[in-house]
């Protein structure tokens, strides 16, 4: 299989051609383009960054770091940087990235585009409220300098752009101290989706990073139960053992191992692997942030027809009221989920005009692609519209552009700095009205 998909391997768009950029001043790539997207490493889950009848920018081989002020933990690095390779350089010098999302396999460009969150947003925001400056090619050869002050509407626009507004090159973005590559983690079983309000009301003032995996195939709504992790960096000077060896999936499966029962068992293992309400750990950053990692190729067990992960955020006002209703409308969809993650948002202002994560309540659910699921997530859709809601367009394949459209009114403001030559399949999806 060629890399040029994305994580949910749906939808299954190829690009007529797929170009490298290796130069930083190479506007060569754009000649005899009708339709150019930039694309990373494909951890988007749906079609953000696919093109149809395009040509993809592979800038993969922009992977030069440029500086690194080890004093004041900023760093300058070409768009194509992992987080892997900044994670090897700066922790060692007891740095972090400021914001990571689940996953260290994505790059430095695809961060900023989608302005990725973390497990800490309800304190420090999204990975674009720490970029200090990007160097953005356009279509028109052109090379636009951006920051809070050098065309700052572009920079506010090119964050969480969705890679829209040109090609970012190079970032310069400020890191996070750390006193050790450990954290200080505590897990609470929680038996109701009350029981994980109060935890996590509790939680977010004194520690950085809270997480909840919640089990949605147990019993009834009332009996919801899940994992709560909080934790925060911490002082260690004894190495804990890690474990290394890594799971890897060969191929696409021809069909899905993912189905309800698999997902009942998981789930129910998962949630029996802590015996005590309450335990305390101290954990390596690795298995941490990037659980997912430790299996290569995970996406490939949801089979050749691919998976969806419906992540959504609601408003903070009424959101327990609003959660429950939700899930009581998933439940009578009959849907049923791998993965569900919950998590709150912070009142930091949106770093980029079309980012995703605004004050409120975040769900991610993965669902497999069944006949019926686009019709069913439809109606979910609305619901969550209805509540003041939007879909987060990274993990998105299948948002019609009404729900777009009325869940990111500042699209309006946006297309003023969108570049003609570049588009997307979501883009071309959510825009057809
Ligand atoms: C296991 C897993 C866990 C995840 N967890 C999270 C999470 O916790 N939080 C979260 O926010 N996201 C999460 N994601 C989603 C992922 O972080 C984003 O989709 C990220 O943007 C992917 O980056 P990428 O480099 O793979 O870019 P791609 O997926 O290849 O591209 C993403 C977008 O960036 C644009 N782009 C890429 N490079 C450039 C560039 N140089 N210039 C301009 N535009 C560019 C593309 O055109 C596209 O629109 C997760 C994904 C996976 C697979």
């Amino acid at each position: 299989m060629n890399r040029y998909h994305s994580w949910g391997l749906y939808p299954k768009i190829s690009p007529k051609k797929v170009k490298k950029i290796f130069w930083r001043n190479e506007s060569s790539v754009f000649e005899n383009c009708n339709k150019v997207l930039p694309f990373g490493l494909g951890r988007s889950y749906g079609d953000v960054c696919l093109v149809d009848n395009g040509i993809l920018i592979d800038t993969t081989e922009l992977k030069h770091l440029i500086r690194f002020d080890q004093e004041n933990g900023i760093l300058h690095c070409e768009s194509g940087v992992t987080l892997e390779q900044i994670l090897k350089h700066i922790v060692p010098k007891g740095w972090f990235l400021p914001v990571t999302p689940g996953t260290k396999y994505i790059t430095v460009g695809g961060a900023i585009a989608n302005d990725v969150h973390g497990k800490n947003h309800h304190k420090a925001g999204s990975f674009g409220h720490y970029v200090k400056s990007f160097d953005l090619l356009r279509s028109d050869g052109s090379i636009v300098h951006c920051s809070p002050e050098e065309n700052p509407e572009l920079f506010q626009a090119t964050i969480g752009g969705l890679g829209l507004t040109g090609l970012i090159l190079n970032a310069e973005f400020t890191l996070k101290k750390i006193p050790s590559e450990y954290l200080y983690l505590q897990t609470i079983k929680f038996k109701s989706i009350s029981e994980f309000f109060e935890i996590n009301d509790a939680s977010e003032k004194n520690f950085e990073y809270t997480v909840a995996w919640v089990d949605l195939t147990n019993g009834s709504l009332n009996s919801v139960r899940g994992i709560y992790q909080r934790a925060n960096h911490f002082f260690s000077d004894q190495s804990v053992k890690q474990k290394k060896s890594k799971i890897s999936i060969p191929f696409v499966l021809p069909f899905s191992l993912i189905n309800n029962l698999s997902i009942f068992i998981f789930n129910a293992l998962y949630y029996s692997k802590q015996f005590d309400k309450y335990a305390e750990h101290i954990i390596h950053y690795d298995p941490f942030f990037y659980p997912l990692d430790g299996v290569n190729n995970w996406n490939y067990l949801y089979g050749r027809k691919g998976f969806l992960q419906y992540q959504f955020v609601i408003p903070k006002d009424n959101c327990e009221r609003n959660l429950l209703t939700i899930l009581n409308e998933i439940k009578k969809l009959g849907l049923s989920s791998f993965l569900t993650v919950l998590k709150t948002f912070g009142n930091k202002p949106k770093a980029g005009i079309l980012s995703f994560p605004r004050e409120g309540l975040t769900l991610a659910i993965d669902f497999p692609i069944t006949q019926d699921i686009f019709q069913k997530l439809n109606k979910l859709d609305s619901t969550v519209v209805d509540f003041g809601g939007a879909l987060y367009p990274a993990k998105d394949a299948r948002m019609s552009s009404k729900i777009f459209h009325e869940s990111y009114p500042e699209v309006n403001n946006f297309l003023q700095f969108k570049d003609p030559l570049f588009n997307s399949a979501f883009w071309e999806r959510v825009m057809s009205c």
